[in-house]
């Protein structure tokens, strides 16, 4: 069954760190695509082998602006890279969506441990304003992202600004390469994973979020259910790369 795509506009591309590309389109129609936070848009590109796509991340809540913003982190020689990389402003492609299942869900008061590496965060960004309002619902919010070093902190201000100050909600962040010489109490070396046991985790009361390289997911899991969780308290988006086009 052909899947149903829409044609979609850039709006402004803009970068997000020196490596990531933060995209915002709207759908060339003037209408607004409906999305729940967390969810995923398709992007299509026509190859000599036929019509493929890529998935991509919505990094913003839904808005009357109807913009869909992306964070593309690109891979050298990847198709959807390099085709994302010379959009400019104007230029309208194809998208079909939204897509998945990574979204925050009705439940009773916990904390969210939300985890992303690099790109893998940006689904956290969608959900800050759904998160803000269940704060005052008794829930609680730890946000840990992983990336190399402090200047690729994806929307790192924006957690910051989501977490200071505010009752019930944390932010920490971990780097594999290269540690900063003024590291805040929010900064730590490392992988996300090694910081789990320093996050006082209770499979009675926290449900964890994992988002990005499906490495880190998987390792993520086994420490994760070795400290009692069971795959009911993980909720997983593995950012895997596509099929070829063929
Ligand atoms: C649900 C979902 C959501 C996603 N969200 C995002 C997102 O928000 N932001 C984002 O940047 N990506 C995201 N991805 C990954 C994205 O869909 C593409 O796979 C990625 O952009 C590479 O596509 P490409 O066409 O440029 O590379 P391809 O042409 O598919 O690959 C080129 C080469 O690079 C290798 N490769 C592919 N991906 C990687 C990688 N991550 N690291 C190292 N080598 C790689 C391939 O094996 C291949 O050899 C998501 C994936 C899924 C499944």
């Amino acid at each position: 069954m052909a899947i149903e795509t829409f044609p979609v506009e850039l709006a402004w591309r803009r970068h997000a760190t020196p490596h990531v590309l933060h995209l915002a389109f709207r759908p060339a129609d003037g209408s607004a695509l409906g999305f729940v936070p967390g969810q995923f848009l398709n992007l299509h590109f026509e190859t000599e082998h036929g019509n493929t796509h890529r998935s991509y991340s919505i990094a913003n809540p839904p808005g009357a602006d109807g913009l869909m913003e992306i964070a593309m982190s690109p891979v050298p020689g990847g198709l959807a890279s390099d085709a994302l990389a010379a959009l400019e402003p104007g230029d309208v492609i194809q998208a079909s969506g939204p897509f998945g299942r990574f979204v925050l869900r009705e439940e009773p008061a916990c904390r969210y441990v939300l985890v992303g590496t690099g790109t893998g965060i940006t689904p956290y960004r969608a959900m800050l304003p759904t998160l803000q309002q269940r704060l005052g619902e008794g829930f609680k919010v730890h946000i840990l992202i992983g990336v190399w070093r402090r200047e690729e902190l994806l929307f790192g201000a924006d957690f910051r600004a989501f977490a200071d100050g505010q009752e019930g909600a944390e932010f920490s962040a971990c780097y594999s390469r290269e540690f900063p010489a003024d590291p805040g109490p929010w900064e730590h070396s490392g992988y996300v994973q090694t910081r789990f046991a320093h996050l006082g985790l209770d499979p009675e009361k926290d449900i964890v979020y994992l988002c990005g390289n499906p490495g880190m997911i998987d390792e993520s899991v086994e420490v994760l259910k070795a400290m009692g969780f069971t795959l009911k308290q993980l909720r997983r988006e593995k950012y895997l790369s596509a099929r070829p086009a063929r």
